[in-house]
């Protein structure tokens, strides 16, 4: 079922870790860590070559019955670098309400990724070809638990969550408050 922006609950702790992610996700040494997790999962993946057929199916939960989940710091890190990519959409309460009544990513143009290169792990090791089934999930443990360490390391709260529950969290307060969480 369809979702909206006033079904999330965001606590204290939500907004605690929001600012925290967002001030990680602009430090360059969090950066560059992240970008090299990211570079190699995309080495992994061009040496399987998997089929991807451009078909956006992938960006759309409710069509093709799954979630996107990441962590905080790397919706942080989208959001941030969202805005050098040319004709990235701006993520507004708005459109992120859009985005979840349509049971889709917000940041999904025509069909297309419109923050492709900043797009998060998840996006990136997900293909609907069946023969990447295989390796995908191995791959995507691999990096989750990377990912997981440079939090660590740095002192980074820990959230894995719904990507549009997560991109939400990091919107400029006030936020709807629900009794309902994702
Ligand atoms: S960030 Fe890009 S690739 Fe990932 S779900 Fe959204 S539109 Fe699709």
């Amino acid at each position: 079922m369809p979702l909206n922006l006033a079904q999330f609950r965001y606590d204290d702790a939500d907004r605690t870790n929001a600012a925290q992610w967002l001030e990680a996700a602009a430090r360059d040494d969090v950066r560059t860590r992240l970008h090299q997790i990211y570079a190699d999962v995309a080495e992994q993946v061009t040496t399987r070559a998997p089929a991807c057929w451009a078909s956006g199916r992938c960006c759309h939960f409710e069509k093709t019955g799954h979630r996107l989940y990441t962590t905080g710091l790397e919706a942080a890190a989208t959001v941030l670098d969202r805005a050098h990519i040319p004709g990235a959409p701006q993520l507004t309460p708005e459109a992120l309400d859009r985005a979840l009544a349509e049971g889709a990513c917000p940041f999904q143009v025509a069909n297309r990724c419109a923050v492709h290169p900043a797009r998060p792990l998840g996006c990136r090791v997900y293909f609907c070809d069946r023969t990447a089934q295989a390796w995908q999930h191995e791959l995507s443990e691999h990096a989750q638990a990377e990912i997981r360490q440079l939090h660590d390391e740095h002192h980074i709260p820990y959230h894995y969550a719904e990507w549009r529950y997560l991109l939400g969290a990091l919107l400029p307060p006030p936020h709807p408050l629900s009794p309902l969480t994702p």
